[in-house]
Parts: C-alpha cells; sequence; structure tokens
C-alpha cells in the first residue's frame, strides 16, 4: 500500500493545499523576480534586490549571492544578501577546491554546475564545518544555485530555510529558472556595461582627437603667420638689396662700356676679351637684379585684385613679345578667355613668361602655341601649350625654383626665375601651378584661378 492509500482524505486535502501554496508563492516570487531582472540598471543592486525578494516575499531565513574567485585557495566571495544573516557569511570560508571546505553544498553546486540542496543541515556530514554556525542562526536545510555563463559557473545563488527537507523536487526547479533569470540578468547588464564603457571610450578618444586637431590648427595658424612675417622680411630684403646692388652694377657696366669704346683701340686682344667679360658679366647680373626685383615686387607691389579680360591680357602680352614672335614665325592660337577678379599686371607678366618661354625653348621647325581656359566647378584652368623641345618629367617640379636651369646660357639664354614669378603670381591669386610634357613633343603649363576670388 502507497502513502496516499494510507492517507485519510481529509490528510490528503492537507498535503495538496500546502502543495498548492508552495508552489504559488514560489511562482509569485519567480514573476516579481522576474520583473526584477527586467527593470535593473545595475548588477549589484539587482543582487539586492532578489535576495531580499527571495526572503520578504518567500519568506526564507537567508539568501545570498557568491562569485567564483579563481584564486589560489579558489574561494567564493559573498557579494550581496539578506535576511537573517547575522554575519554568518563572515566566518563561513566557503571554497570550491576539493578540501573539506569544498566539500559543502556550495563547493559541489559549483564543480557539478547544478543545484545541490542540503535537506538537513544538523546530521548532513558534508556541513560539519558550518553547521554550529547555521544551528545558532535557525538554519535547517539549504539549496544553492550555480548562475553560469554558456556552461561556466560564474556564481551561485545560497538559499536558507527555517526547516528541513524545504526544497523538494518542485521547488527546486523554480528556484533554478529563477537562478537562470538571475544570470541572465547579469550577463545582459554585463554586456551594456562593456557596450557603454566601449561607447565611452570611443567618445573620449574622439574628443582626444577633437583637442589635438583643435591644438594642431592654432600651432598651425601661428606658424603660417610666422611665415608669412619672415617670407615678408625676406621680399623686403631681397627688395632692398637688389635695389641698391643697381647702383654700383650701374657704374660697373657703364664704366667697362665707355673703356671699350675709348680705349678699346689701345687694347691688346686679351685686354679686349678681359674688359668684355666684365660687361657682359656686369649686364648678366643686372638682368639677373631686374628679375630678383619683379619676383620680390609680386608680394610686395601687387595691386588689388579687379575684374581682369583675359583675352586682353593675352593679347598685351603678345605686343610686348611682338618682336620674337615675328623673328621666330611663331603661330599662336588663342581660344575665348574668361574675365575674372585678378591683378592684371600679374596676369600680363604670367603669360608673357610662359609664352616667351614657349618661343624660346622651341625646335628649328615653326613654333605653335595654344592657350585656352576651361571652366571647371571650383576654378578655371588655364592651359599654354607648345610643340617645343619639352622637358623629361623628373624635372617637371624644379623648373618652377629659382635659378633653376636645364640649359646652359649659350644654349637658350635666361635667368631661370620666369617660372618661379609664374607661381609665385598664381599662388597669390589663390590658384596652383604645374607642368605636363613629352620631351621632344612639347609642353603644356598649367595654373588655376579659383571661382571664389570672383565671388568676394
Ligand atoms: P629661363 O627661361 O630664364 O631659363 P624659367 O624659370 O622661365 O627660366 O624656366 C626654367 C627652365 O624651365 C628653363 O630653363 C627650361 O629648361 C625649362 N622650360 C621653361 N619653359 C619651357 C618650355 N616651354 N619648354 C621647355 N622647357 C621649358
Amino acid at each position: 500500500m502507497n502513502d496516499l492509500q494510507n492517507k485519510l482524505p481529509q490528510d490528503h486535502c492537507e498535503d495538496l493545499k500546502r502543495d498548492f501554496q508552495v508552489v504559488n508563492r514560489a511562482l509569485r516570487v519567480l514573476s516579481v523576480c522576474t520583473q526584477a531582472v527586467i527593470r535593473a540598471t545595475d548588477e549589484v543592486t539587482l543582487l539586492q534586490t532578489l535576495c531580499q525578494l527571495i526572503t520578504e516575499e518567500a519568506a526564507y531565513r537567508m539568501a545570498w549571492v557568491g562569485y567564483v574567485c579563481h584564486d589560489a585557495d579558489k574561494t567564493v566571495q559573498p557579494v550581496v544578501w539578506a535576511g537573517y544573516e547575522a554575519e554568518y557569511l563572515q566566518t563561513a570560508n566557503i571554497s570550491w577546491a576539493d578540501t573539506e571546505r569544498g566539500q559543502g553544498p556550495t563547493g559541489r553546486a559549483i564543480r557539478l554546475r547544478q543545484p545541490v540542496a542540503c535537506q538537513n543541515m544538523l546530521e548532513d556530514p558534508s556541513f560539519a564545518p558550518w553547521r554550529e554556525a547555521a544551528r545558532q542562526r535557525g538554519y535547517e536545510s539549504s539549496l544553492v544555485l550555480p548562475l553560469l555563463d554558456e556552461g561556466e559557473v560564474f556564481g551561485t545563488l545560497n538559499i536558507y530555510s527555517v526547516e528541513t527537507n524545504a526544497f523538494d523536487f518542485q521547488e527546486v526547479e523554480l528556484l533554478t529558472e529563477l537562478a537562470d533569470s538571475l544570470s541572465f540578468g547579469i550577463l545582459a547588464l554585463r554586456a551594456k556595461q562593456k557596450r557603454q564603457q566601449a561607447e565611452l571610450r570611443i567618445l573620449r578618444l574622439n574628443e582626444e582627437l577633437e583637442q589635438r586637431v583643435e591644438e594642431r590648427t592654432a600651432e598651425l595658424t601661428q606658424a603660417t603667420e610666422e611665415l608669412q612675417r619672415s617670407n615678408h622680411e625676406l621680399e623686403q630684403f631681397a627688395y632692398v638689396a637688389s635695389h641698391d646692388l643697381q647702383e654700383p652694377l650701374r657704374a660697373i657696366a657703364g664704366y667697362t662700356q665707355l673703356l671699350i669704346s675709348e680705349y678699346g683701340d689701345r687694347f691688346d686682344d686679351t685686354a679686349r676679351s678681359y674688359a668684355e667679360v666684365v660687361s657682359d658679366g656686369a649686364k648678366r647680373m643686372q638682368q639677373l637684379i631686374q628679375d630678383l626685383l619683379t619676383y620680390s615686387r609680386v608680394g610686395t607691389r601687387s595691386q588689388e585684385l579687379a575684374l581682369t579680360e583675359c583675352n586682353a591680357v593675352v593679347q598685351e602680352a603678345l605686343r610686348n613679345l611682338q618682336v620674337a614672335i615675328a623673328q621666330s614665325h611663331t603661330v599662336i592660337i588663342v581660344d575665348p578667355l574668361p574675365t575674372l577678379k585678378a591683378d592684371q599686371n600679374q596676369l600680363v607678366q604670367l603669360f608673357q613668361n610662359l609664352i616667351g618661354n614657349a618661343i624660346k625653348f622651341c625646335k628649328e621647325d615653326c613654333p605653335r602655341i595654344q592657350i585656352r581656359a576651361i571652366q571647371r566647378e571650383t576654378d578655371f584652368l588655364f592651359q599654354v601649350e607648345d610643340n617645343g623641345i619639352g622637358i623629361k618629367p623628373k624635372y617637371l617640379d624644379r623648373i618652377f625654383e629659382v635659378f633653376k636651369r636645364l640649359h646652359t646660357r649659350r644654349e637658350y639664354p635666361g635667368t631661370g626665375i620666369g617660372l618661379a614669378i609664374c607661381k609665385k603670381i598664381v599662388t597669390r591669386h589663390g590658384g596652383q601651378m604645374w607642368a605636363e610634357s613629352i620631351p621632344g613633343i612639347g609642353s603644356t603649363f598649367c595654373f588655376t584661378i579659383p571661382h571664389h576670388l570672383n565671388e568676394q
């Protein structure tokens, strides 16, 4: 005969009623705990709330949560507790190592990764180390539920009851569900915190970067100002020096000429050739100084930018070069050019230098030059194209430096400043300048003048 048949109908009814009450209470706890997990914003508060609910709502004597430490003694560190604890945890020294203190329900639950109950603390031999302390606080049985993260135990939820055999199958099942929901809540909070920290790090990094950019920009602002100032001083110096050099040079050139014309017939051949070298040198120096003055004037003696008709500018440059054009039989094609805000004199100088070079650096057959302007999104692109000797690719940048020449004066005359002047003029107008070339076929000198100049 089994228990059920032995019992009176009234007893059976009482049992059912008690079971119902137990299950009902556990369900209520589970529901309240689930709400707490959903609402939680930080880990410790969640643990605290849960332990309180277990002791207050479910009327257990005590509940605590411990975290598994991977230290030498494999300790379990209590994090929060609620109910009648009376410093029980201070001396509990719970471990999950394979030692005497690791044989209790907590140590076993961690190693087995499943719930472990101690249904009678006063008799269970594995509970010996804690028996006296538990008895003093009225604990009779306990249940330890592992908190799992992908199968690994990172903590335990420990529940103590004043009754022996308090944790039957159904209660354990419900409380396991509660522990799983707690693990989920903890892991979700940790993931959220990690995400927030990463976001914060990115934000901080961004701020740092912005600050560094600001600092750099400020430095660059300052550096540009200093550069402009020293550039200006240098230009002033070059201008004054060149200007003052002109005077004695004029005397040298003039008097050497006088020497040749008035005393030349008394010179022997050597003396005459020496005098000519001096005269040539002085003339060349005059030309160099003249060009240097022009170069330094681009910055110091420039006019205000005004509406300038580029067709007229090119015509003026061509007029200035008419002898060279006629002598070389140069064919020049000028496409329609725009009207834009510029320094007219400087634009004449710019075209004159480029056209002059195109005539000078030509092959024997007749030079042909084409000038055009292309309107682009932000600027006008000007091109001066010739069919001359061309430039090797490695020199395409260097030809814009002051005094940079690729030929001897005997091959092609010049001082090597013309293109430096051109580039300085273009830079002053906010544009860029470069050259494209195929040696033996021809070169195209390109420069841009931005539109925004014309909107001011
Ligand atoms: P310069 O004409 O007085 O030599 P530039 O500064 O005008 O000085 O030119 C520098 C060098 O660039 C020239 O010596 C020449 O070698 C090269 N160059 C300039 N324009 C042309 C061109 N249209 N075709 C080929 N080479 C050129």
